[in-house]
Order: structure tokens, then C-alpha cells, then sequence
């Protein structure tokens, strides 16, 4: 039996009850298996006697416990363990740990690794790796003596044992690793044959050859999605033709000239890329991408008047209607005067008011259409859609973003995102798109001048600067992380927070912004602090995005901590919008160095790239941009923040294979087809997306 895809259960040592316990680390087939790599790779041909291990020196040890103990205060209990092999005995420690002290017990063996110290005059190790030796595993189990793998545990199933099932797969199994991979690349990039780089990964000869077996399963895991990537670009450019919109010498005048400012150099470029798509009969399929307060908008709003110009209609989709409102705003402004139609349409919507706008749409008597979610409801139709443009794209789904292009037939596609995605992330999971990059702030602005407050003095003295500020008409944004008690465990709320806040600013005007307003309490709110008749807005995250008020220039972030660094980022862009000075204020809610240690990155860079190049840093590419929602498999063991090199040349290798092959169709290709196949299945809503 040599089928990976065979039930892990049919292996020697694999009975209901631990097939069970694998099924919980996801394990269900014997591929699943071997997929699962161990997290670290110990070395352990250095073990040796306790007694040959003195304070100073990095040891592996092995031995039976003889005692355990607790020790300290409750809130802060740690707990000891005393280790005997015979020739001496050595005591490991871990503070604030006692819920692991459950795991060991007097008798058990063990395998500990670490910087061998001292304590009270014995040898010691203090939080040492350490692995628990089931009973009637052998020594050489242990793997003492060699390069160990530990593999993800869970209860039950100690990494020894996972161990021993793994090398009991690798002999039975490890020939069913077959090369799927085109030989052209596997010979260009020179990658380990699967079947050695799958026991490599496991039982490494040498630190040096798992590395190469590591880099092997990189490389899989980046061309594939790669792959899909390419294909979908290639068929997108296959689609059936969109019209040709061109933007004629008068036409761009005319449109630069409603314009309250001069376009920035950045701004220029990405016009020039969009009028360029919009002209060709291809449909456009672009990301514009740029720093909070870097003028998307306007750019978007050139691309909306070329598609009313060519007499055709655009759509606009914000993510919050908040964010909506702003825009249909900003273009009213824009378009003031002109021939121009334009709505809004909005959830709360009265339904005459909401039928006269579709029937609009759908007879090509409104030519611009401003919206949220709403937009992409069933009963939407548009007489000729030549132009979808979507705001901050990453907060919508991959097929809510197909949604949109299903409104017309073709039309050209635009989505913006202000979350500066890492140049590694954005061709690994955006690499399907064109994209334009608007790296360049308007002229004038001031990046705010940003700072921590931990301490209660801290604080105070920022409460005074606002205070100070708004005697100057100058108008304050306070941010929470959460609305009510209850769903922010303990921290700052927004209804305390408008509590407290007329306390310390009495006689400033204040109003509250979150998604739960209504429509119209929304709209007067946003309007009165526009016109600068409140002082102070209190708001959620709901203001993250777009809303944008130049007299607005400090803000106060509470429990700062509770933000991801990029939305930090994002938060502090809805200030420093004029020309003024402006400041934001970090209340750090945890205090930890690790807390205070994140924060310290945006007091120090107004870089969004670098912010969130540490933001994929922290934690991973999961937060950033969900690659499920694009509809490519996870990265297990590709690294985004890292194996940039990696991806340049899994993505060269898959457009070539692509362009050569587009139907997958010759034999070299045919292993990737397969991979392909199963991917499409397992999210058949992202591989029809253009
Ligand atoms: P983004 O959506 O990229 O965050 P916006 O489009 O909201 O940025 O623009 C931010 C602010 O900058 C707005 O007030 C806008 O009017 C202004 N702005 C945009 N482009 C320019 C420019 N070229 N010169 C001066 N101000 C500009
Ligand atoms: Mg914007």
C-alpha cells in the first residue's frame, strides 16, 4: 500500500484512539502526516552525562525526575524539577508556568536542553527545551546522540511517539513522494527530490541538508499559488473584450480642471497607468496602492469622470457607509456644476427614494454610483457599468469583489488599499493584479508627530496639548476599542470615554462615531465635525478609513495596544491632513516591553512600509490579508516576511511555465494541473474570479 492519501490509521501503531488524537492536529491521511513538520529540530549529538555538564555551557541531558516542586505566590507560581541520570542530578526551572508542572511527574524520563547555570550552588537550567520520554520508548528514541526532530504535540501523543509513527510512514510510504514539479524547474532551481527532502525534513543527515529539503518545500508552497496567480491573470486577459474608454487631451483637461489641487508626481503616474488600461480594449484589473492620505480618491475620482466621459456609468463601493458618505461628498464637490449624475446609495435607504436610484442605474440616467455592500445586492443593475472602483479592498471579500464586476459586462476594475501591503505579500497574494503605487504625500503635510503615553503625567500632559489645541479652533479625534463594556474585556470604552471626556473638556461639543448609527445620525454627526461645530469626535475604528477633516489635528488612541500596528498606522493617517502640526497620542493600556516595545515603532517611523513590514513581523500574514479570501492555499512553511528571494523565483518559474503552457496540458505539467485541480476544488468561489 503506497496511497498517501490512505487513512493514517491503516499504519503499524495507529489504533481508533490515537488516530483520534491526530485528527486534532489535523492530521487525517498518511500525506497529512509526513506534511507534519516538526516545529524544531534539536541537536542532540552533544548529550551528555550530567555530570559532564558544568554551569556555562548549551547541553543536552537525559535522566529520570526525581522530585517536583512549586514554588512562589500564587498569581506568579513557578515550579522546579529535579533530574538524575546517575552521575549527578540538575535542577530545571520554570517561572510563572505551574500549569505545566502537571506534566511531569517523579519518575517520568526526560530530555532537557539548554544553558546549563546555577542555582544554590547545584547545576540548573531555566526554562530548558525539554521533551518527556514515553515510557517503553528506547533510548535511541530519544534520539540522543543524534539530531532530533520535535514535532507539534498535543495530549496524549508525546513528540516521541509522533516520531516514531513518522519514521514508521517514512519506511512504508516515503517512495510515494513523487515529483510533481516541472523538471525544467526542479533542474534550474536545483530543489531535493521530494521523497529524500520529506525525511530530510524529519531526520536531517545535517543541519545544512534539512535546510535545502526546507528550502524544497518553500519553493512548492510559492509556485503553486503562483501558479494560480498567473493563470488567473492570463485569463483575465483573455476575457472577452472590455470597451475601449480613452481620455483625449480635452477630456483630461477638463477633468484636471475640477480638481481643487495640482495631481502630485505619484498621482500623475497612476493616471497615466489607469488612462493607459482604460484605453486598451483589455479590461483594467488594477491595484492602487498608497499610503494613508497619499490622494487615492482623487485619482479614483479621474478614473470615474474618463468612464462618464466615454459615456459610460461607474460604481464606487467604501466599505462603510461612513466612509461612503465621505466620498459622495468629496465628488459633489468635484463634480459641482457639471452636467454629472450622481447618487448615493446607502443600507437605510427609503424604498421610493431607493427605487427611483436603481431604476437610475439600471436606465443609465445616474452616471455615478456611490455605495457600500449595498451595491453589490441582487436588485442592482446598471445600463452600462464601464468602471467598478472599490475603496480599501482588503476589507472586502474575493467574491464580493467579483460581485461588483458582475454589474456590467467587462468593466474595468479598479481597488485601492491604504494598508501598505509588503512587496512580498502583495505579489504572493495580489500577484494577479497590476499595480500602481501612489508613494508620495500631497505637498505641504507635516507627518504628525507621534507619542507614547504610559505614564499618568504622560497623559495628563496630553490631555493638556488637546486642550490647548482646541482653544486654538483646532479639532481632536479620541479612538476606542470598543464601544460598550463587555466586549472589550475590561478597557476603554467609548461610553465611558464620552463620560470622562465632558468631564475633562467642559463646554467642548462632542459627539460619538461608531457602525451602530443610524444613517442619519451618522450623516449629522460627520457633517457638523466637517463644519467644525464639534469639537471632540469619539469614535471606533469606524473612522480608520477615508473620513478626512484637515483641521482635525490631534488624536488620542486609548489601549493603543489593543490595535494591530498597520491599523495604528491607518488611524493616525486621518490626521496630518493640512498643513498644520499635528499630534497623535498613544495611551498604552498594557504596559509590558513588548507592549510599549510595538508601540515605539510608530512613534518612530511615519514610513506606512516599513510599519507593516513589522506588522508581518509580529504576526504573521494571516492579520494582513487573508489569503483564504483570495482563494489560495495557506503557506505552512513559506515565510512571507522572509523568503522574498524564494517567491521572485517561484513566480518566474510559474509565468514561464504559464505563458509556455497555459492549458497545463503537456506531461511535464501534469503534476501541477493536479495540484491546481485540488486547490480550485477546495475554493471553487475564488478560481472564477477574474
Ligand atoms: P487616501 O484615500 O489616499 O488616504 P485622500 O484621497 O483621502 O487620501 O486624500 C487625502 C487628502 O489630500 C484630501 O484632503 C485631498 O483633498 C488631499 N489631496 C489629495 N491629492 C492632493 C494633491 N495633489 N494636492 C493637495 N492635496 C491633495
Ligand atoms: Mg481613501
Amino acid at each position: 500500500m503506497t496511497d498517501l492519501d490512505s487513512p493514517v490509521q491503516f499504519l503499524k501503531g495507529v489504533g481508533p484512539k490515537r488516530a483520534e488524537m491526530l485528527e486534532r492536529l489535523g492530521i487525517g491521511t498518511v500525506r497529512d502526516l509526513l506534511m507534519h513538520f516538526p516545529r524544531r529540530v534539536e541537536d542532540r549529538r552533544d548529550s551528555r552525562a550530567i555530570a559532564d555538564a558544568p554551569p556555562g555551557c548549551s547541553a543536552v541531558v537525559s535522566g529520570v525526575v526525581r522530585s517536583v516542586r512549586v514554588f512562589g505566590p500564587r498569581w506568579r507560581r513557578g515550579f522546579r524539577i529535579e533530574v538524575d541520570d546517575g552521575t549527578a542530578a540538575i535542577q530545571a526551572v520554570w517561572f510563572r508556568a505551574a500549569w505545566m508542572r502537571e506534566k511531569f511527574k517523579a519518575g517520568v524520563r526526560v530530555v532537557l536542553s539548554g544553558k546549563v547555570g546555577e542555582y544554590k550552588g547545584a547545576a540548573s537550567m531555566t526554562h530548558p527545551g525539554f521533551e518527556i520520554i514515553p515510557e517503553g520508548i528506547e533510548r535511541d528514541d530519544a534520539g540522543l546522540g543524534g539530531i532530533v526532530p520535535v514535532h507539534p504535540a498535543t495530549e496524549g501523543l508525546a513528540p516521541g511517539v509522533i516520531r516514531n509513527l513518522v519514521r514508521a510512514a517514512l519506511d512504508a510510504y516515503s517512495g510515494a513522494f513523487t515529483e510533481w514539479l516541472p523538471a525544467r524547474t526542479v533542474e534550474r532551481r536545483n530543489l531535493m527530490p521530494p521523497s529524500a527532502a520529506v525525511r530530510e525534513m524529519h531526520f536531517p543527515s545535517s543541519p545544512e541538508t534539512r535546510l535545502e529539503a526546507l528550502r524544497r518545500f518553500k519553493f512548492e508552497e510559492l509556485f503553486l499559488s503562483q501558479t494560480l496567480l498567473a493563470r488567473r491573470k492570463s485569463k483575465a486577459a483573455a476575457r472577452r473584450k472590455a470597451a475601449a474608454m480613452p481620455t483625449p487631451p480635452g477630456l483630461d483637461e477638463k477633468i484636471r480642471s475640477r480638481m481643487p489641487f495640482v495631481f502630485t508626481r505619484a498621482q500623475d503616474r497612476a493616471v497615466r497607468e489607469i488612462v493607459s488600461d482604460m484605453a486598451s480594449d483589455r479590461p483594467m484589473n488594477r491595484l492602487l496602492e498608497g499610503d494613508v492620505g497619499s490622494g487615492k480618491t482623487a485619482v479614483a475620482a479621474y478614473a470615474m469622470l474618463v468612464a462618464v466621459g466615454n459615456g459610460a456609468q461607474a460604481a464606487f463601493m467604501a466599505p462603510t457607509e461612513v466612509l461612503a458618505l465621505q466620498h459622495h461628498m468629496t465628488l459633489k464637490s468635484v463634480l459641482d456644476g457639471s452636467g454629472v449624475r450622481m447618487s448615493l446609495l446607502e443600507g437605510g435607504m427609503k424604498a421610493a427614494e431607493r427605487s427611483a436610484l436603481l431604476h437610475a442605474a439600471r436606465t443609465g440616467t445616474v452616471d455615478i454610483v456611490v455605495g457600500t455592500h449595498a451595491l453589490i445586492q441582487e436588485d442592482v443593475e446598471f445600463a452600462r457599468l464601464g468602471l467598478a472602483v472599490v475603496d480599501e479592498q482588503h476589507k472586502f471579500g474575493v467574491a464580493q469583489r467579483a460581485c461588483i464586476l458582475g454589474k456590467g459586462s467587462n468593466p474595468d476594475f479598479l481597488v485601492m488599499t491604504a494598508t501598505p501591503i509588503p512587496r512580498t505579500l502583495a505579489l504572493a497574494v495580489f500577484g494577479d493584479l497590476d499595480v500602481s503605487v501612489i508613494d508620495e504625500l500631497p505637498p505641504g503635510r507635516v507627518p504628525p508627530v507621534t507619542a507614547v503615553a504610559a505614564a499618568a503625567a504622560a497623559r495628563r500632559s496630553a490631555l493638556d496639548f488637546v486642550r490647548a489645541r482646541l482653544r486654538e479652533g483646532r479639532q481632536a479625534y479620541f479612538v476606542f476599542p470598543a464601544i460598550e463594556k463587555g466586549e472589550a474585556g475590561g478597557r476603554a470604552t467609548l461610553v465611558d470615554g464620552l463620560r470622562r471626556l465632558a468631564g475633562t473638556f467642559p463646554g467642548v461639543p462632542m459627539a460619538s462615531m461608531h457602525g451602530g448609527l443610524p444613517r442619519e445620525e451618522k450623516e449629522r454627526v460627520m457633517e457638523g465635525f466637517r463644519r467644525g461645530e464639534i469639537g471632540i469626535l469619539a469614535a471606533t475604528t469606524v473612522i480608520e478609513v477615508g473620513v478626512d477633516v484637515p483641521n482635525a489635528t490631534v488624536m488620542v488612541i486609548e489601549d493603543a495596544d489593543r490595535f494591530g500596528l498597520a491599523q495604528l498606522h491607518q488611524l493616525r493617517g486621518r490626521i496630518g491632513r493640512g498643513t498644520a502640526e499635528s499630534r497623535c497620542f498613544l495611551f498604552a493600556g498594557d504596559c509590558t516591553p513588548e507592549a510599549l516595545g510595538r508601540l515605539r515603532i510608530i512613534e518612530g517611523t511615519a514610513d506606512g512600509f516599513r510599519i507593516a513590514e513589522e506588522d508581518l513581523k509580529v504576526r504573521g500574514p494571516g492579520e494582513f490579508a487573508g489569503l483564504r479570501q483570495h482563494g489560495l492555499p495557506d503557506f505552512r512553511v513559506a515565510d512571507l516576511a522572509g523568503d522574498f528571494g524564494l517567491l521572485m523565483q517561484a513566480r518566474e518559474d510559474a509565468s514561464d511555465l504559464v505563458c509556455r503552457d497555459p492549458g497545463l496540458a503537456d506531461p511535464d505539467s501534469a503534476g501541477v494541473a493536479a495540484r491546481i485541480a485540488t486547490v480550485e476544488e477546495a475554493s471553487p468561489s475564488a478560481s472564477g474570479l477574474a
